[in-house]
């Protein structure tokens, strides 16, 4: 395995600084994940990325048990307009994209990013994987794979809150699984 510092370098040259490593088993995955998916989001069949367009859970965790490690992002922002909250997940998910093309790039062939949110790559999204407008850059934020990203990242000692309004500062993550 490369040495730590060459990813943390990479890391540094996008400006992601806020970041820390987790064992891939301490990612947890959960079914209640899905189910808030399936009842209480809007993007649920109307994004490409989100589910039914995931796969089913085991497949999920199937894939987390692949990997033998991942890394955190965590951003902290506050967004006075909620409009313009897709616009700024969109620069960032832009930003991790470039990351993880360079990362893969040198030599980690298993790179794969989890978005911070659900993709908002299109103004108005095909919601079908098959129609996607930008296959090579679209992935799934980690809730769509069924990440309890609320248990995950306290383990971490990252702060995380439900939030009752726009006037809060959010916290959101985005992950990258390595090997
Ligand atoms: S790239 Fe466009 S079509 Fe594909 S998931 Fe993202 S928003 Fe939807």
């Amino acid at each position: 395995m490369r040495k730590k510092t060459d990813l943390e370098s990479i890391f540094h040259k996008y400006n992601l600084t806020d970041f820390k490593r987790i064992d891939a088993k301490d990612i947890v995955i959960a079914q209640w994940v899905r189910f808030k998916c399936m009842f209480g989001c809007d993007s649920y069949g109307q994004k490409a990325s989100c589910p039914p367009n995931t796969p089913p859970i085991n497949e999920c965790r199937e894939f987390f048990s692949e990997y033998e490690y991942g890394v955190v992002y965590h951003f902290e922002k506050y967004i006075e307009n909620p409009e313009s909250r897709s616009e700024w997940t969109n620069e960032m998910n832009k930003k991790l994209l470039l990351c993880e093309q360079e990362i893969f790039l040198s030599g980690y062939q298993k790179a794969f990013l989890l978005f911070l949110d659900e993709c908002c790559l299109c103004r108005k999204c095909t919601g079908s994987r098959i129609l996607c407008m930008h296959k090579k850059l679209s992935r799934p934020g980690a809730d769509a794979l069924g990440v309890d990203v609320y248990s995950t990242v306290r383990k971490l000692g990252y702060p995380i809150e439900v939030l009752k309004d726009y006037n809060q500062t959010m916290n959101r993550y985005s992950f990258l699984l390595i090997e």
